[in-house]
């Protein structure tokens, strides 16, 4: 499945990461894919919401991974831009989670892409400058029919 949308604000964007994120099945691994400040991590907080998290929710650079437990499913929400190589992922037990019973999402997730399964639902999120600043183009592509 390949899906193409536009999206004109973060409220917009935000809003489909709430609605992946109520629809979000044990076992979900997400890889956002996006240059600095394109809204990664606003679709980030769309999905906690969605998923009944109500605290907040920030990149977790410096620690590369931050674990929610209050929603409906555990959350673990990697930021990868630092990951010096593969091998951190293992530190940090990357497999339980990946292919655990919680939702995984993955901001920079070209970075480790050897490492993502194989059902990993991928977005990019690109802008356009001649579409205006606030414009997003979100694809997301799965293996799902
Ligand atoms: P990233 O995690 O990809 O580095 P952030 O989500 O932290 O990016 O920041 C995205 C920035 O872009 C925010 O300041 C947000 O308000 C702004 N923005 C403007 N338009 C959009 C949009 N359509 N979707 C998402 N964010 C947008
Ligand atoms: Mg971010």
């Amino acid at each position: 499945m390949k899906k193409v949308m536009k999206t004109a604000s973060p409220e917009e964007t935000f809003a489909l990461g709430e609605k992946l994120g109520r629809e979000a099945k044990p076992g979900t691994v997400i890889a956002l894919i996006g240059d600095l400040g394109v809204g990664k991590t606003v679709f980030t907080q769309g999905v906690a919401l969605g998923l009944g998290i109500t605290e907040p929710v920030a990149s977790p650079t410096f620690t590369i991974l931050q674990v929610y437990e209050e929603g409906r499913l555990p959350f673990y929400h990697y930021d990868v831009y630092r990951i010096g190589d593969l091998e951190e992922m293992e530190e940090i037990g990357y497999e339980d989670c990946f292919y655990g019973e919680g939702v995984c999402i993955v901001e920079w997730a070209d970075l480790i892409r050897e490492l993502l399964p194989e059902d990993t639902i991928r977005i990019t999120i690109e802008k356009d400058p001649e579409q205006g600043f606030d414009y997003r183009r979100i694809t997301v592509e799965s293996s799902e029919q």
